[in-house]
């Protein structure tokens, strides 16, 4: 039995990384990767994700979208004409991680619901908190015959924290809440400020992206719409841009500084 640890860079799935070694013993996991752009992806995301490799001396498997290095999710959505699929998944996932994860499963370890496989135990980094999307996950690779396990939220842990082995989290959690892409086509207004900010060159490339394919990124409203008012935020009002905290607080404390302004707080209807 292998486990394979879905081992996207995070700081979670490092968790979970270490704690199948506990558990497995180092020549039976494998840590699956899909490299993303360095334009999106963070020097220091990489740099944590080879830290705690070598750490537990396993080399990373890779199994990356053809182009990685030079398609981002922008260049991914330009290239398939929208920003999501029919059925709402992202272009960006499914092409740079969802597609190359299920080829790489179907060459290594073929199964079907029918033929189940019983080689492979497939480890994800969600926690307690997250039942929805370890229910989703155990269904979606349940009936396609592979098992999951959710070792943060089922596990005795041994860990909590990867400084307790040496190895600093990846800078880009001081502000930004995951380690994610930059500039993340899932993401919302406070996402977006902060690339904005931060990141002027995803900003304009995101701008251009939306007038090229007609469609928003954020549900509601296009980015040139948010210039003017991020630029006083940033200008005017010192807001520091920052991923951390819930985004209600950060929207009420924008609304407290900014009150002439039009609401900021996302939009809560539904059609
Ligand atoms: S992190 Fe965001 S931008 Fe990157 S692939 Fe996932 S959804 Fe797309």
């Amino acid at each position: 039995m292998k486990a394979v640890v879905c081992y996207s860079g995070g700081h979670s799935s490092a968790l979970v990384a270490i704690e199948a070694v506990y558990k497995y013993g180092k020549e039976n996991v494998i840590l699956l990767n899909h490299d993303i752009s360095p334009e999106v992806e963070h020097e220091d995301v990489k740099r944590f994700k080879c830290a705690v490799a070598e750490y537990l001396g396993i080399e990373i498997t890779y199994a990356n979208y053809e182009e990685w290095e030079h398609i981002t999710p922008l260049k991914v959505s330009i290239k398939r004409g929208g920003f999501r699929m029919t059925h709402g998944a992202s272009h960006c996932t499914y092409y740079l991680k969802t597609e190359p994860f299920l080829k790489w499963l179907k060459e290594n370890y073929p199964a079907t619901f029918e033929n189940p496989c019983e080689d492979i135990v497939i480890l994800y980094g969600f926690d307690k908190n997250e039942p929805m999307r370890i229910q989703r996950r155990s269904q979606s690779l349940g009936v396609q015959g592979y098992k999951t396990e959710f070792p943060l939220a089922y596990w005795t842990r041994t860990i909590y924290d990867t400084k307790e082995i040496g190895i600093k989290k990846p800078t880009t959690y001081r502000l930004w809440k995951h380690a994610n892409c930059q500039g993340c086509l899932k993401a919302g207004r406070q996402h977006w400020y902060c690339a904005y900010c931060l990141r002027p060159d995803i900003w304009a490339e995101a701008k251009e992206t939306e007038r090229l394919i007609g469609y928003s990124i954020i549900k509601g409203v296009f980015l040139e719409d948010l210039e003017q008012q991020f630029h006083e935020m940033k200008h005017s009002k010192n807001i520091c841009p920052s991923e951390k905290g819930s985004s209600a607080i950060f929207w009420t404390n924008v609304n407290k500084v900014l009150p002439e302004q039009q609401s900021l707080m996302p939009c809560d209807c539904s059609f």
